[in-house]
């Protein structure tokens, strides 16, 4: 293998640069992003970045050092056997790293409307928390819930609005969800309430009703970005479609990062997590496979949120689990453990409990089973149980 092109420079994307040279790669790296910018993290931008306590968030790390033949500004527009087409011509290559991670989704309706994704995003949509502003966001998930933090912080008038009965029930369900209600203190949230379109001024509501608005933000999810791989003969499937090895259908092709769907022996199932954790550390794996070596990716998915003013981490697999079972009451430092029939741990979410998300990954790690008897005491460590 003599020349490997990256597409999307993103932390996948650099990580998985990093990992190549890392293991002894001499060829040509070309790395391929969409984004003006060098590499950067995305976390920072709706906490810090947003919260004005940081202007931008770059990985640490050397291209030039690493010669890589880094091309910002370009976006890849398709995909044949040993060639990709960008905006600035084609580049062949032997060895092909597709990283390029995901997309929010949008809503209908010709108003303007913010997104969070990218560094510029964050700069756009900062310009405009400012005391008195009347906010509307759309989506009360992780996102939805982050940006409600800066913007109430900001001094705005926040409303948010959710079609779903909780916040983050798509991702954690409705029970857990349920127990984050009262941190929307001062904010309007509206549960079970669906946009029909973003328009000049506000947010129409499906049944009419119009939400004025200053800065609408929808923050409804994201889809993997692999638009430009449609006419390529790549299994695409909620993403592109890879073994345990993230290797992806088209030889000499690894997949990586948001944008992988990944077959995960532990859970048995198919994976893709939109989580900085699995961009940081697949990447050793994509370029193991690249290279020919045996390697497996297959980890206690991980993530962790801050909003208003908590620290919220999860580790594991929810919907492998079977019960859920809560250590200390919603007011206080609280978290949930979801087992399996036979009380193996699947998942863990922690509220400022970060012990438990520790011990919680670990034990799920090593598969070991709980007892659900001294669980419920949060006073008894995880480990201890
Ligand atoms: P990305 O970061 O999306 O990078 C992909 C890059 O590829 C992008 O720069 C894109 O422009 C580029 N690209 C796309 N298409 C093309 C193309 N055709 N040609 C060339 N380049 C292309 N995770 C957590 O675990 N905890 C958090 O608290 C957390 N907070 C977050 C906050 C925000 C605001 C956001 C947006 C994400 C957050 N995440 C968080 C998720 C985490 O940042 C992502 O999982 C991670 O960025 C994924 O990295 P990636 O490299 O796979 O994809």
């Amino acid at each position: 293998m003599n020349q490997v092109v990256v597409v999307g420079a993103g932390l996948a994307g650099v990580r998985t640069v990093e990992a190549l040279r890392g293991r002894g790669f001499t060829g040509r790296i070309t790395l391929i992003g969409q984004e003006r910018h060098p590499p950067y993290d995305r976390p920072p931008l709706s906490k810090a970045v947003l919260a004005g306590d940081a202007d931008t968030s770059f990985v640490e790390t050397d291209l030039e050092a690493m010669e890589v033949d880094f091309w910002p500004g370009v976006s890849a527009k398709s995909l044949r056997a040993g060639v990709v087409e960008t905006t600035e011509g084609e580049v062949a290559y032997d060895g092909l790293v597709i990283a390029t991670g995901s997309e929010p989704i949008r809503l209908p309706g010709d108003g303007p409307q913010h997104v969070l994704r990218t560094l510029d995003d964050a700069h756009e949509l900062r310009a405009t928390l400012v005391p008195g502003a009347r906010i509307v966001i759309i989506g009360a998930g992780w996102i939805g819930a982050e940006v409600a933090t800066a913007a109430r912080r900001a001094g705005c008038a926040v409303t948010v609005i959710e079609s779903a009965p909780t916040p983050l029930a798509t991702a954690v369900g409705t029970e857990i969800g349920a127990r984050t209600i009262p941190w929307y203190d001062g904010i309007d949230l509206r549960l079970g309430t669906m946009v029909d379109s973003v328009d000049e001024g506000g947010v129409r509501l499906v049944g009419g009703e119009f939400i004025e608005a200053h800065v609408v933000v929808t923050g409804i999810g994201v889809r993997p970005a692999v638009g430009w791989l449609a006419d390529a003969d790549i299994d695409l499937h909620n993403g592109v479609v890879t073994d345990e090895h993230l290797r992806a259908s088209l030889p000499n092709t690894v997949a990586v990062g948001d944008c992988a769907a990944w077959w995960s022996r532990r859970w048995g199932t198919r994976l893709r997590v939109e989580h900085w954790d699995t961009a940081l550390n697949a990447p050793e794996v994509a370029a193991a496979t690249l290279l020919g070596e045996d390697a497996v990716y297959d980890p206690v998915p991980y993530f962790w949120s801050e909003q208003f003013g908590h620290m919220v981490q999860y580790a594991g697999h929810h919907p492998a689990g079977d019960r859920l079972i809560y250590r200390g009451e919603p007011e206080g430092k609280w978290s949930a453990v979801w087992l399996t029939a036979d009380d193996t741990l699947a998942a863990v979410l922690a509220v400022d409990r970060p012990r438990d998300l520790v011990q919680g990954r670990r034990i799920i790690g090593a598969g070991h089973r709980l007892d659900a008897e001294r669980l419920v005491d949060p006073q008894v460590v995880l480990r201890d149980c």
